[in-house]
């Protein structure tokens, strides 16, 4: 085993100042004087709040092969184009402080990796060795740009131990981690360990990976209702909304905190193929903005969310287009197969409800879909409903279950005794024309209903 790399004392708070990189040793490991005046904290500094502009928080991919005793490839993402990004190894549960800038890592006696220049399209990628010492222990990477004082968010890996024998290895396969850029069936779980779900981020190749907490610890806030439906079982795992910093591009044009919220639940489930399918959105047709991802059950409760809101499963989005019309963005979400969409006055609240619910999230064989009906409304849960009320001839139309909040689109058509259209509106009430012996209503595009009027 190496020997431990004795930390460097003596503390040097202030500006960033480029620190002098050194050549990689044989084995392809820095020796941590280069990461001159880190010391250790008894307390974490408080993080700068923002990054400086055209900066992003760097984001550590997976760990390929992911085995101990062998060379590992890393790629850190997100970084400025020919600044210097050091990555680093440890147990986590330290505070150990940067040289500059003030920054803290949740690092304990770290190990430098190595320092590395971002490439042409803000790329670092590490080569290093693993001991078989380091085999099936909990370790943590973190990547640091000294010159734009940011930190990327501490990543978690496993080296497993390639065991006896002439070793086969299969890329992407071994470890609690998976190859960027191979990941056919995305969110799937690693063969050892827990659940890891890999998004497709900035440059869609899947790199965004993180390690998933199973159900169990997350406490009351987390009750998910009960349902037959196998779409509407509670998650066997979670993600911890942290382990992404907010600024992440999960997607070439989302980020994180607009899937995920913290103050809408620590653990969020934000599924892999309803982020592609969101994305697939945006190229059709352009910027879209996501008003509403993830909410737990607590908090969906608190904001008036139908009972069994797909907004608490990880593939629902209350959406608008930045430049377009409600409608287009209606019959673009039923174009990237979405199983329930519905219109409200300002967004579309479109779900892949029908979608088999990947592993990561529900546990592996999680059962199949049910049969979509090819219908809008029936054989689907919660299936939405409405009333038609009227006081004279002005005629309201309250939603009994199956919306969100906000307020749905309501169309209104008033028929004469002939059965001829003879009036339309929009609105939260209708005053039906006089002659109108008949009025129908549909609301959010997905429901309607019709009330027969006295003459
Ligand atoms: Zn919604």
């Amino acid at each position: 085993m190496r020997p431990m790399i004795s930390v460097v004392m003596g503390l040097a708070l202030g500006a960033c100042e480029p620190v002098p990189a050194k050549p990689a040793t044989d084995d392809g490991l820095e020796p941590l004087e280069a990461f001159e005046g880190a010391d250790e904290l008894d307390e974490p500094l408080q993080p700068p709040d923002t990054v400086p502009d055209g900066v992003q928080i760097p984001w550590v991919g997976p760990a390929v092969p992911g085995l101990a005793g062998e060379t590992n490839t890393v790629t850190v993402s997100q970084v400025v184009p020919g600044n210097r990004i050091f990555l680093l190894l440890a147990p986590e549960g330290g505070t150990f402080l940067t040289p500059d800038c003030g920054l803290t890592l949740d690092l304990d006696d770290p190990e430098l990796l190595g320092i590395v220049e971002g490439d042409g399209v803000g790329v670092a990628t590490f080569d290093f060795e693993v001991e078989l010492a380091d085999a099936d222990r909990d370790l943590v990477f973190q990547a640091v740009d000294l010159e734009s004082c940011v930190v990327s968010a501490p990543s978690r890996v496993s080296f497993k131990d390639p065991g006896p024998g002439p070793t086969t290895t299969t890329p992407g396969t071994t470890g609690s981690t998976t190859q960027p850029g191979t990941t056919t069936t995305p969110g799937t779980i690693p063969p050892a360990g827990d659940p890891v779900a890999c998004y497709p981020g900035d440059r869609e190749v899947y790199d965004v990976c993180v390690t998933l907490t199973p159900a169990g610890s997350q406490g009351s806030d987390y009750a998910y209702p009960s349902s037959s439906s196998s779409n509407y079982q509670a998650p066997t795992a979670y993600l911890w909304v942290d382990d992404i910093p907010g600024s992440v591009l999960v997607a070439p044009n989302f980020r994180r905190d607009e899937l995920a919220q913290d103050w809408k639940g620590d653990w969020a489930v934000v599924q892999v193929h309803a982020v592609e399918r969101l994305q697939d959105l945006r190229d059709d047709l352009g910027a879209i903005t996501v008003n509403s991802g993830y909410r737990s059950p607590d908090y969906n409760a608190s904001v008036g969310g139908a009972t069994l809101s797909r907004h608490m499963y990880g593939d629902a989005f209350d959406m608008a287009l930045v430049s377009g019309s409600l409608s287009s963005l209606e019959s673009g979400c039923y174009a990237q197969g979405a199983g329930f969409v519905s219109v409200y006055v300002s967004h579309v609240h479109c779900d892949w409800r029908d979608d088999q619910q990947e592993d990561a999230f529900y546990g592996a064989g999680s059962p199949p879909p049910p049969l979509p009906t090819g219908q809008v409304v029936s054989g689907r849960v919660p299936v939405p409903s409405v009333r038609v009320e009227a006081v004279g001839r002005l005629l309201t139309a309250p939603v009994l279950e199956g919306f969100e909040c906000g307020e749905p689109l309501r169309e209104w058509v008033a028929y004469g005794a002939d059965g001829q259209v003879i009036g339309e509106g929009t609105g939260a009430t209708y005053e039906a024309p006089a002659g109108a012996s008949e009025v129908s209503v549909t609301v959010g595009r997905v429901v309607e209903a019709r009330l027969a009027l006295s003459p």
